[in-house]
């Protein structure tokens, strides 16, 4: 098995080499860029022995893979190619995966960062269409955040602290018919001057 991050800038990729992880799971790891390949079996009994029992659970994988498209890398156990997807809305790393053989391909630092978010006993659970598609809410939601921010500079936090208030309140949706009317009145009145 030869490292396939490598092996888009190396003409002689260097040999995975058998590695422990973590105590109990076994990946082929490079010398080189520290990438780790994880294949699927192996993960699943030690995330099942981190006690994940659910991890067995069929999740319904995402077909729809992150728009990244360089350094397409192919699977180190059957050759087919990896697709990328995104971790979380705010993770500027995505983690390659074998729709073949369910293998997965972690750069070198991606196991602490997945660790680090507590993702590494339930990755299966990114390659979800479920996560996936909140994935794209939260990023559609980010760009969003933006315009408004763009649009009401200094005095977004202020209002977000009203909104905040409003939709705390017992009487949230009669407030909004308020301020709108309000508007609509006083819209109506200066049109009449
Ligand atoms: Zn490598
Ligand atoms: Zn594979």
């Amino acid at each position: 098995m030869n490292c396939p991050a490598c092996k888009n800038t190396n003409d002689h990729p260097p040999v995975l080499q058998l590695g422990e992880l973590e105590p109990g799971l076994n990946v082929m790891s490079c010398p080189e860029c520290a990438g780790v390949f994880l294949e699927h079996f192996p993960y699943t009994e030690w995330a099942k022995s981190a006690g994940h029992a659910d991890i067995d659970k069929p999740v319904k994988i995402n077909v729809k893979p992150s728009s990244e498209r360089a350094g397409a890398k192919f699977c180190a156990h059957c050759k087919s190619y990896l697709v990328k997807y995104d971790v979380a809305a705010d993770a500027s790393f995505t983690i390659d995966r074998c729709g073949k053989c369910g293998g997965m391909w972690l750069d070198g630092n991606e196991w602490d960062q997945l660790k680090s978010r507590s993702l590494h006993t339930d990755i299966h659970r990114i390659f979800s269409t479920d996560w996936q598609s909140q994935i794209r809410a939260n990023e559609h939601g980010k760009a969003l955040e933006d315009i408004w921010r763009e649009q009401f500079g200094s005095d977004y936090e202020e209002l977000m602290r009203i909104k905040k208030w409003i939709d705390s309140h017992a009487k949230a949706p009669e407030v909004y018919a308020f301020l709108q009317a309000e508007r609509i009145v006083k819209k109506s009145m200066t049109s009449s001057v």
